[in-house]
């Protein structure tokens, strides 16, 4: 008998992981290098230099991101059959009364050219040729990365939308980061600081995706409409101070976008906040979203009466 059949959710969670540790991977280059918030540092070591010196970081993260494409199209085939995916001959399968027990993972199982087949085979999504030209686009990045071929390495930002791009023709929109937060916050460690604190953090990763990849792009993977004028969150502000820690990041935004709306949601925690629409008193301000507290959501500071 073959023995430990895996599941299709097996594969869907590594799959899922592969794709949020690929990003991740940039994330903390990204954020180390933040730390140390000086510019003359920035200003004689530029960013670009940093994801120079970690190109073989990056290279891991090209090979997770075939991997998890990989292991994503392997889940919709146990989908339909683990047995589609055995590469040996049916007629040496361990399958007849007498046979001795065999383990899958020991079982030899399609990769490359003939996963694709299959995996267009029995796909229930309407297979677009975009989406397969994609896949096998990441193939080749992945061959070049690791023959230090092409010079895949060495923009970032197609990496970064490769990954984004992945994540979201496989799992839809915004998934990508929301599995990224539940992410974070399974870490055991996670919360012993401070619960609201520690889950506002995420911002810093929808600020490292806005130097890195723009606001434009970004939007691809949303389903929140993120072109609008943006303002800081309430709830961020407040989780944020609480700690004496200052917030600069403005990832909210009116809905509706209408110059009476007095709600604004935030794609960083996901709160809708009610607002008022007076002007702002600060000198030079020109902000006329307010918080119910009375902190003007443009600039952030307190309205005194
Ligand atoms: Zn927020
Ligand atoms: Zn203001």
């Amino acid at each position: 008998m073959i023995t430990n059949i895996p599941t299709y959710d097996d594969f869907e969670k590594v799959s899922k992981e592969c794709l949020i540790q690929a990003l991740e991977l940039f994330f903390r280059i990204y954020s180390s290098y933040k730390e140390y918030n000086d510019e003359n540092i920035y200003e004689e070591v530029p960013l670009n230099e940093i994801w120079e010196h970690n190109k073989p970081t990056l290279r891991t993260s090209v090979i997770l991101l075939h991997q998890g494409i990989e292991t994503y199209m392997k889940s919709v085939i146990v989908k339909n059959s683990p047995y589609l995916l055995l590469e040996q001959k049916r007629a040496e399968w361990p399958t007849l009364p007498e046979s001795k027990d065999v383990d899958y993972a020991s079982m030899y199982t399609f990769a490359g050219e003939n996963l694709l087949h299959t995996f267009c085979a029995v796909s229930s999504d309407k297979l677009t040729s975009d989406k397969v030209k994609f896949i096998e686009t990441i193939r080749q990045n992945r061959n070049k990365a690791i023959h230090g071929a092409g010079n895949i390495l060495s923009d970032p930002k197609i990496i970064i939308q490769d990954i984004l791009r992945a994540y979201t023709y496989f799992f839809g929109k915004d998934h990508w980061f929301n599995d990224i937060r539940k992410w974070n916050q399974s870490n055991p460690l996670f919360g012993y600081y401070d619960w609201g604190f520690e889950s506002t953090l995420s911002y810093k990763f929808l600020d490292f995706l806005e130097i890195t990849i723009g606001i434009k792009q970004l939007q691809k993977y949303f389903s929140f409409d993120i072109s609008g004028r943006r303002y800081l969150c309430p709830t961020c502000l407040y989780e944020i101070s609480s700690k004496d820690d200052q917030l600069l990041s403005k990832w909210a935004f009116l809905i509706p976008n209408t110059p009476t709306s007095n709600k604004i949601f935030c794609i960083n925690c996901d709160f809708e906040s009610e607002i008022e629409r007076v002007h702002c008193k600060i000198e030079n301000c020109k902000g006329n979203v307010i918080d119910m507290s009375g902190i003007c959501l443009t600039c952030g500071e307190k309205q005194l009466s």
